[in-house]
């Protein structure tokens, strides 16, 4: 398998699969670093905002390695990242994001 972006041969264990959050029907492959890049800049935000206080969900990217061998990104509230005592803001939104969408495994 290639790497989309880089188009490095990558074993199969350093493969990512990304379906742009169920934007696509098939997922892409990446290497590591490529999708790190991607989803740090293109995808640092989805859109959403925080139901609580309008700040924007961002990419929490402590633990990006374990998220992706877990295959779900984390966003939360901007102010969440930010704060310095996160527990005070424990009602703001965060959401966890599937890099393939389950159903994709369903067909
Ligand atoms: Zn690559
Ligand atoms: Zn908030």
């Amino acid at each position: 398998m290639i790497c989309e972006k880089c188009k490095k041969d990558l074993n199969k264990k350093d493969i990512v699969e990304f379906d742009k959050f169920g934007e696509l029907e098939q997922p892409i492959t990446y290497c590591y670093d490529c999708f790190v890049e991607m989803i740090t800049t293109e995808y640092k935000s989805l859109g959403d905002s925080c139901e609580e206080c309008g700040a924007p969900l961002e990419l929490k990217t402590d633990d990006l390695e374990v998220d992706i061998e877990e295959k779900v990104l984390w966003y939360y509230c901007k102010r969440t990242l930010e704060a310095i005592n996160p527990e005070e803001y424990e009602d703001h939104d965060s959401v966890g994001q599937y890099l393939t969408q389950p159903e994709a495994d369903w067909e």
